[in-house]
């Protein structure tokens, strides 16, 4: 067991910061000043963050580490912590490690034992949860499904019967074969095309996968997918004759016609004033 108290630790920390996933503005003043404190700043493309940390005359030296070299370039980082450096971990946009390099890092710092300290900011595919208007008490978030048809077909296929939430990330040329699987797999469930989200063409495109499939086309820019989850099994349907033979069974043993009515509604889950109703409608 390892515990960590991220605010009193004064060893070199591995700091995961979320960056803007479009509208600048979205970069907090903490991981402002985080990327201004630390001593190096990992990156998955040198010269995106570079941008970024002009615009916010951030001057903190910049190495890459990008999904090529993770293992080598985890192993160049962890030296440098125990050098003595904090360093901050950025990926393109949004929080590294969410589809996106930087697992290896930090399960390699924690099994080291220095502090692994999460900053927080935009992240794409919870801006498109909770304006999706889909349930989002319980959701799963999947990422990038497999570009090759038959695969992705089989990542569906295993994913057909969960009850979350499911969210994806998906390239704008990929989008009508990936709706198209998803209508073959999942059925024409609700859903909902968030694009270019915090930016000036953000867009949400909420129906059911048919409905979205139809405009899929003209659809650009980065973008995440909301599906709801399966529904439950509807009810079986009871046969009305064979709960009236039950209540009978129970009346000859000795049980009232309410208490027998009552205890066959319990014992199948239907109402007992529709069951009471039913079964005297019969005998009328
Ligand atoms: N690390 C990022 C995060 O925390 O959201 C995700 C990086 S992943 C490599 C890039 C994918 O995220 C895009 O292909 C798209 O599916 C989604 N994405 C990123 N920015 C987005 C935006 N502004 N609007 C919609 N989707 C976005």
């Amino acid at each position: 067991m390892k515990r960590q108290k991220s605010f009193t630790e004064e060893k070199p920390t591995l700091y995961l910061v979320a960056t803007p996933i479009g509208n600048l503005d979205e970069l907090t003043p903490r991981a402002i000043a985080v990327l201004k404190q630390v001593d190096v700043i990992a990156a998955e493309d040198t010269r995106n963050t570079r941008k970024l940390l002009s615009h916010f005359d951030i001057h903190t030296k910049l190495i890459a580490h990008h999904q090529y070299n993770e293992n080598d370039s985890a192993q160049g980082l962890l030296r440098l912590l125990e050098q003595g450096n904090h360093i901050a971990l950025v990926s393109d946009a949004g929080y590294p490690l969410i589809s996106d390099p930087g697992q290896c890092l930090t399960s390699k710092v924690i099994e080291a034992g220095y502090p692994v300290v999460p900053v927080s900011g935009a992240n794409a595919m919870l801006n498109a949860l909770v304006a999706s208007g889909l349930p989002t008490q319980s959701f799963l978030f999947y990422g990038f499904l497999k570009p090759k048809d038959s695969l992705q077909i089989q990542e569906l296929e295993k994913l057909k019967d969960y009850p979350q939430t499911l969210l994806f990330y998906e390239a704008p040329h990929r989008i009508q074969k990936t709706l198209q699987n998803m209508l073959a797999v999942f059925g024409n469930r609700e859903m909902c095309l968030a694009r270019e989200l915090t930016k000036r063409y953000e867009e949400f495109i909420r129906g059911t996968i048919q409905e979205v499939l139809e405009v899929a086309d003209s659809c650009r820019g980065e973008m995440v997918l909301v599906v709801k989850g399966a529904q439950e099994c509807p009810k079986k349907e009871i046969d009305p004759s064979m709960l009236n033979q039950k209540i009978n069974e129970y009346i000859s043993y000795g049980l009232s016609s309410k208490e027998a009515i009552k205890k066959v509604a319990k014992e199948n889950g239907c109402s007992k004033n529709e069951l009471y109703r039913q079964y005297h409608e019969n005998l009328s």
